[in-house]
């Protein structure tokens, strides 16, 4: 795993994709392959949980209102060669942050509910709640965690060498 540029829910909550590490893209696309994006906004209409904005003309996810299914809708509709695959995760992962409620004394699973692979799981401590560990193996960074998560302790780290936030 290398260094990774940590995103917060919060600024996607507050829309500040200017500059690098702000943007996530569809699956299958690429900084690199946006390039040959018209901004046509297809890939905006055909996703199912609505996660697809554009921002300056260019798809980008906002994972504070839900997670990719990685149903490939986008990639099916979009007429340019923007996608280059259908791949089953993204190139980032999760990552639980200090301001998690468990790790600050109080109960809560939300995360690990939300989580549809078991990537998050949760190991018992002495005189406190459960504590949250990711299995980054296990993470595709759906981004099912951010959208449910009551203080916006959750971010994404980069991983598998890929460029997609742009
Ligand atoms: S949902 Fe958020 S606050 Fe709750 S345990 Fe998970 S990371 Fe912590
Ligand atoms: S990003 Fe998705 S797969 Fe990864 S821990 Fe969060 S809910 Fe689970």
């Amino acid at each position: 795993m290398g260094e990774g540029i940590y995103i917060s829910r919060r600024n996607f909550l507050r829309g500040r994709y200017e500059g690098r590490g702000q943007r996530v893209c569809p699956p299958g696309a690429t900084a690199a392959s946006l390039e040959a994006c018209t901004g046509c906004g297809r890939c905006v209409d055909a996703c199912p949980t609505h996660i697809i904005q554009l921002i300056a003309d260019r798809p980008a996810l906002d994972f504070s209102v839900a997670e990719c299914t990685f149903c490939g809708q986008c990639a099916e509709l979009c007429p340019e060669p923007v996608f280059t695959g259908r791949p089953q995760h993204f190139p980032h992962v999760a990552m639980i942050g200090e301001s998690c409620l468990a790790r600050n004394h109080t109960d809560c699973q939300a995360c690990r509910d939300a989580c549809p692979t078991e990537a998050i799981r949760f190991r018992p401590r002495a005189g406190g709640p459960f504590l949250p560990e990711l299995r980054e193996e296990a993470c595709t960074g759906c981004g099912a965690c951010l959208a449910v998560c009551p203080v916006a302790a959750i971010g994404l780290r980069e991983v598998r060498g890929e460029s997609v936030h742009v």
